[in-house]
């Protein structure tokens, strides 16, 4: 690891990696071998966890691809410096701000979806001029092997190389001086990032979970939300960061909405046979979730099959904070219902919590949308749907509080593995004498009538 460090670090200095040109290759190249090796991706993560090739493709794939065309088509106008105004006390000079790559940069990914959250932080690592290091999870084993096959066959590894490893592979690296730190994963795993990272005064990205809260209000368009709802939690098992990890109905509209819901549900035909539905990742977070799911508060679901690693589309109903359920991201397919009777009350208590990653409201009212949006902090969101904000590229995606710090995709991503430099160019024709001893009150003078 080490010595791919290394390596990475002197290729960097050779500053090939400046030229915009360099970058485009390798990002036309990373699209090139994802398009050739799709049979290879969908076959690796199916067996990690049984996910279809459908949802491999909206939910990975597609993603990473529309992430690398912006890239391209971008990358000359977001690489080149840019000329701001010179203050007065400057004068006559230019001033300009150079985005530069940060360096030799450690993306450290999540299971849940392998691809991509692994591959999306190295696009912009790569757009930005950087070289990277991969470390995918070890816990979907064959989506981190094929990545490390398919990439290590394709790349230099002085330029994009992907380390497999778990724990003990991953404190090594966190060992190195990198560049730069990305990490997806859980706060407290980011917890030991973040310390590693401050060693070496490495800056971080750190892009966690947390319990995401949905609000359903009685003016919400019920069917509409139960839908969407529906497809958001229960996309990828609940396995996903910003699914909605709990809902908060009002209280006169709990049961027409609950009503949509499990019709949702069933229309849906969740089931790992048709593909339609995937497997939770191992025994570990299977027998976690089972825990969770208190038999008293059962009002739709709570199937289970243990060998198969398989937790049916549950919802817990009567649920209060208080509960095992609401302690911890619960990170799978059960959805705990807690009923309100006034918004701000509800509004208090999610308050009172961690920053969620995200938070959904489902309402018709501008006021209730206004009134979320200004009083909750929260890394992003959607109203009157769920998950899907994460889609548009034009939007920074990242946490805020516990559920994380910085950002990524489009524009974003490409900013956070850079560095802006900023320089002022003096011409030597012309030097003013007011700010050089000896000083004089004339001088002071001058100085108060031209910068206040
Ligand atoms: P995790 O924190 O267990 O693991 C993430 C990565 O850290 C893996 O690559 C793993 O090998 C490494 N790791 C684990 N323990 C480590 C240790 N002690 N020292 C150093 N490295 C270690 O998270 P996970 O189980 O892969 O993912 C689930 C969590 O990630 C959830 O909390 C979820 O919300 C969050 N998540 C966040 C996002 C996001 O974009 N914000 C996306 C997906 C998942």
């Amino acid at each position: 690891m080490n010595t791919v460090f290394q390596n990475q670090k002197t290729f960097f200095n050779s500053n090939q990696t400046k030229s915009v040109e360099f970058r485009k290759q390798q990002l036309r190249k990373l699209k090139k071998i994802l398009k050739e090796n799709e049979p290879l991706l969908f076959d690796a993560i199916y067996l990690d966890f049984k996910k279809a090739k459908f949802e491999t493709y909206t939910t990975e794939l597609s993603l990473l691809y529309s992430e690398i065309e912006t890239a391209l088509s971008k990358l000359n106008s977001w690489s080149k410096k840019k000329r701001v105004s010179t203050n007065l006390a400057n004068f006559p000079a230019k001033s300009y701000i150079i985005p530069e790559p940060l360096g030799t940069v450690l993306i450290i990914g999540a299971w849940n979806y392998p691809y991509q959250l692994a591959i999306a932080p190295a696009i912009a690592a790569l757009t930005a001029g950087n070289t990277v290091i991969l470390k995918p999870s070890e816990i979907a084993a064959h989506s981190s092997a094929i990545m490390a096959k398919i990439i290590n066959e394709a790349f230099d590894a002085t330029v994009f190389y992907v380390q497999e490893g778990a724990v003990e592979e991953t404190t090594t690296l966190l060992e190195l001086p990198f560049d730069k730190i990305f990490f997806t994963g859980s706060t407290q795993v980011g917890k030991i990032v973040y310390q590693a990272a401050a060693k070496n005064i490495t800056p971080v990205t750190l892009e966690l979970g947390g319990k995401s809260p949905t609000f359903i209000c009685k003016d919400a368009n019920l069917k509409m939300a139960a839908k969407r709802m529906v497809w958001a939690k229960f996309l990828n098992a609940g396995q996903t960061c910003i699914a909605p990890d709990y809902v908060l109905v009002e209280e006169t509209v709990k049961d027409a909405f609950l009503k949509e819901v499990i019709r949702e549900i069933e229309k849906m035909d969740y089931c790992i046979a048709n593909e339609n539905y995937v497997q939770i990742i191992n025994d570990k977070n299977f027998e976690r979730l089972e825990k969770l799911i208190d038999p008293s508060k059962i009002y739709f679901g709570g199937k289970t099959d243990k060998p198969e690693r398989i937790i049916y589309p549950t919802i817990l109903h009567n649920c209060t904070f208080d509960d095992l359920v609401m302690q911890e991201e619960i990170f799978g397919p059960i959805l705990p219902i807690i009923s309100y009777s006034n918004l701000d009350e509800a509004i208090g208590k999610v308050k009172g919590r961690e920053k969620p990653l995200s938070c959904y409201v489902f309402t018709s009212s501008s006021e209730i949308q206004n009134k979320i949006e200004n009083e909750l902090s929260f890394g992003g969101g959607a109203i009157n749907d769920a998950v899907m904000h994460i889609s548009n590229d034009k939007m920074p995606f990242g946490g805020v509080g516990a559920s994380g710090m910085g950002n990524y995709h489009g524009k974003f991503g490409f900013d956070t593995f850079s560095h802006f430099k900023s320089i002022l160019n003096k011409p030597t024709w012309l030097e003013f004498d007011f700010k050089y001893a000896p000083y004089t009150d004339w001088k002071q003078k001058i100085i108060k009538m031209l910068l206040g």
